[in-house]
């Protein structure tokens, strides 16, 4: 695998295709720069081995060169949080941005306007790639956010460096802590899965199960599996499609060795809020009405129990509706474990789904081993998927 730790970019423009798709507020300004601060170390090294930085990304899905999705309004906080000047070239092609890399002079750092102002870039237009191309020596992919995306400046741009491609130190890290969970990872290895629905799901559990010891369902997903198995689920959400699918897996699994551990009892309301009456009812014996909005206190024992034992983790998918204050003990206590076993020596690792959320509104970010920055993009890579940005530097 190579990174950017095989180049030395001494007098050289490296081409680097960031993630810098951050969220904005009405007036432009950036209200998480997470993305910004993820893709530092990856320009740091260049600069700091006497070489330039073209950085190009996406914002946004712009119809046309929207100012709303403009580039342009993150400059300040990209220069804030790397501490260099950084320049701005009003469109990401034409003879005034090549003029404008062109002049780039060693230690400094050139952003290109928004890829997605063409269209030809979600298309994976060559010759636009091609265009893309001439503005480094080095191109670098450290988009881990867009890498299962065909994209020209993801994936197809990376023919025109045979030999000058690599992963920035994002995209490399991502793949080595999913590595250290599906290749390496030292048993027990437990994969909690919860979210909204299982059909989202089920690749990533088909593919895990060679991987893992156990297997935690919760979250709305959970009322598939217990329904499929002839439980009363009240009103909870389900997926009356997915319930031979649901018993398929449970069988899987078995034949897979995996100890599959669904709720045991549920935190079960009549109304999607928080302030409704609420009640703790065994998962397999909801009230007509009522439906399951967090694991109950059992189900969170029982978790923690199999959590603590385990040498690797995995956390895809939160276990209750833990935007709503009262349905999110189940998914804290679900973080606070993983932690607490992190801290006896586990590998964990958050991503591809809202845990990584929760994660960060229980600040337990520091508490866990790895939070990955890719929704999507973990998601397949926990499927099994090659993804084409990963792909396209391998080749
Ligand atoms: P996902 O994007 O698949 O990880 O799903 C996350 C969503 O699942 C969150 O918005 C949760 O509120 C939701 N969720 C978790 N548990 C439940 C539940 N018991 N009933 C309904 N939605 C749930």
């Amino acid at each position: 695998m190579r990174t950017l730790n095989d180049f030395n970019f001494k007098d050289k423009k490296a081409l680097i295709r960031v993630d810098f798709n951050v969220p904005l507020d009405k007036d432009g300004n950036v209200t998480d720069a997470t993305r910004i601060q993820a893709a530092m170390p990856s320009i740091i090294k260049v600069l700091e081995d006497g070489g330039s930085c073209v950085l190009m990304s996406h914002l946004g899905r712009p119809k046309n060169k929207e100012a709303e999705f403009s580039l342009g309004q993150i400059v300040d906080k990209t220069e804030e949080v790397l501490g260099v000047q950084v320049k701005f070239a009003p469109d990401c092609i034409g003879a005034e941005t090549k003029d404008m890399v062109d002049a780039l002079s060693p230690g400094e750092v050139l952003l290109l306007e928004n890829l997605r102002y063409y269209p030809e870039e979600k298309t994976g237009d060559v010759n636009f790639a091609k265009t893309l191309s001439e503005y480094g020596d080095v191109y670098v992919n450290d988009a881990f956010g867009t890498a299962h995306r065909a994209h020209a400046s993801t994936a197809v741009i990376a023919q025109f460096f045979p030999d000058n491609k690599c992963f920035g130190s994002l995209l490399a890290s991502e793949i080595e802590n999913v590595n250290k969970v599906l290749q390496t990872g030292a048993s027990p290895v437990t994969a909690i899965i919860g979210g909204a629905k299982v059909s989202s799901k089920i690749t990533v559990m088909e593919n895990i199960l060679d991987k893992i010891d156990h297997l935690i369902i919760g979250g709305g997903m959970a009322f598939t599996f217990v329904k499929a198995q002839g439980g009363s689920i009240g009103n909870s959400l389900v997926e009356d499609d997915k319930l031979d699918l649901a018993l398929e897996i449970l069988k899987k699994a078995e034949a897979k060795n995996v100890e599959v551990h669904l709720p045991i009892d549920t935190l079960a309301t009549q109304e999607f809020s928080n302030d409704g009456e609420t009640q703790v009812v065994p998962i397999d014996n909801i009230p007509e009405g009522w439906m399951g909005l967090d694991a109950g206190l059992a189900s969170i024992d029982k978790f923690n129990e199999v959590i603590l034992n385990s040498k690797t983790i995995l956390w895809n998918g939160p276990v209750g509706v833990f935007e709503l204050p009262t349905f999110a003990n189940g998914t804290k206590s679900v973080g606070v474990a993983i932690g607490a076993s992190t801290a006896n020596g586990a590998f964990s690792l958050v991503g591809g789904g809202d845990s990584v959320a929760a994660v960060k509104q229980f600040d337990l970010a520091d508490a866990v081993s790895y939070v990955s920055t890719g929704g999507g993009a973990m998601l397949e890579m926990l499927e099994g998927k090659t993804l084409p940005g990963i792909q396209a530097i391998l080749d």
